[in-house]
């Protein structure tokens, strides 16, 4: 737990110097992670797998909006750790933020660190705007997103002794994330991956933090490593032979773990866009195979006043598609009439009708299937 109570103006000072250091991987790490998070996306994500630049240099926001005076509920500075092995029976955590409040107060939650939280909350901004096609705000959330999720998978950022400072690591989790980084960051590496649906952010967000917990020691025994081989006391600056091994000794986990990151974002970033409506490839092909035909959503949606319809047909069918008002009463037969296979794309202008919402139908055969869209006038 990240709160204490200090007299002292010296003792104060100190915690300060603590807290400033113990919020972020290094620059060097978000930047590299959020740019390499990009080349995951799947090719229908081409226009997003484009912005990878921004994504890097908006990689720390979140770090530089940090203000240490704001001690408010879902204030900046709690939203990039989860000191999860605080709380008692950790392994078995409750996932609902209003339990955990009720059991441990919402002062000890909030100094604990809010990070799966947060970027549940994220995943559902992100979703809305994209549904809403605000594509700035879009980018800025995915950047966001991408610095959270990176520190949580920073051991240090995932345990109640993110300095060392029970087990007289102290000045580990910058030497760790920081000085060690930038000196060996020509190693760092990310490989091609590919993106998974997640269904459930927040457990995946836990998933990631418990595996983080459990590399905590490791890190901590790596420190104790380096300074034996380098006989480094642990005052004023380390040599670099103390570096050397601790990247050594931690190298290969480390490496997992930008990996993993990268693919973690990208995953997160895949699920939001999915959830806006936006994917068309794998969910309608399947959907084509099934049913001999598929609808896509409507772009842009909502819409004002002009929009385009897809579809797919599999054989010769006899095809309607219509647009129907909030009560179910038929607005618009758009198609009436035997269409050939293949894939259709009708222009739509809804100038002449009201704001609202409105469904359109596609039946090809027996089957069919609707859709909803909005007009915003
Ligand atoms: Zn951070």
């Amino acid at each position: 737990m990240r709160g204490f109570v200090f007299t002292g103006v010296v003792v104060i000072v100190s915690v300060l110097i603590i807290v400033a250091i113990a919020y972020a991987w290094g620059f060097t790490a978000h930047k590299f992670i959020n740019r390499k998070a990009a080349q995951h996306l799947p090719g229908e994500m081409n226009s997003f797998k484009a912005d990878s630049l921004f994504y890097e240099s908006h990689s720390v926001d979140a770090d530089i909006r940090r203000d240490n005076t704001d001690t408010s509920f879902y204030a900046e500075r709690w939203r990039h750790f989860l000191d999860i092995d605080d709380y008692p029976n950790y392994h078995n955590l409750p996932r609902d933020l209003n339990v955990l409040i009720t059991l441990y107060g919402w002062e000890r939650v909030k100094q604990n660190g809010l990070n799966p939280w947060v970027t549940q909350r994220l995943v559902d901004s992100l979703t809305a705007q994209l549904m809403r096609s605000d594509l700035t705000t879009a980018k800025y959330t995915m950047s966001d997103l991408g610095h959270y999720i990176a520190d949580a998978h920073q051991p240090l950022h995932c345990t109640e002794n993110y300095d060392g400072q029970f087990t007289g690591n102290n000045g580990i989790h910058s030497r760790y994330e920081t000085s060690m980084i930038n000196t060996y960051q020509s190693q760092l590496r990310v490989f091609p991956d590919s993106t998974q649906y997640i269904s459930s952010p927040l457990d995946y967000a836990f998933e990631y933090i418990y595996h983080s917990n459990s590399l905590v020691d490791s890190v901590l025994a790596a420190d104790d490593y380096a300074k034996a081989i380098s006989g480094w006391n642990g005052s004023g600056t380390p040599p670099s032979s103390y570096y050397s091994a601790l990247w050594q000794k931690t190298q290969s986990f480390t490496l997992d773990q930008f990996q993993h990151a990268t693919v973690a974002i990208a995953s997160l970033w895949y699920t939001a866009w999915f959830n806006a409506g936006l994917s068309t490839d794998v969910k309608e092909s399947m959907e084509l195979f099934k049913t001999g035909f598929s609808l896509l959503q409507n772009y842009p949606n909502p819409f004002n006043p002009v929009t385009h319809f897809r579809f797919e047909i599999g054989d010769l069918s006899l095809v309607s598609f219509k647009v129907f008002n909030f009560l179910g009463q038929e607005i618009e037969t758009i198609v009436n009439s035997q269409l050939p296979a293949g894939s259709y794309e009708v222009v739509w202008n809804a100038e002449h009708l009201p704001s609202g919402v409105y469904f359109y139908r596609l039946e090809v055969g027996a089957h069919s299937k609707t859709r909803k869209m909005i007009l915003v006038q």
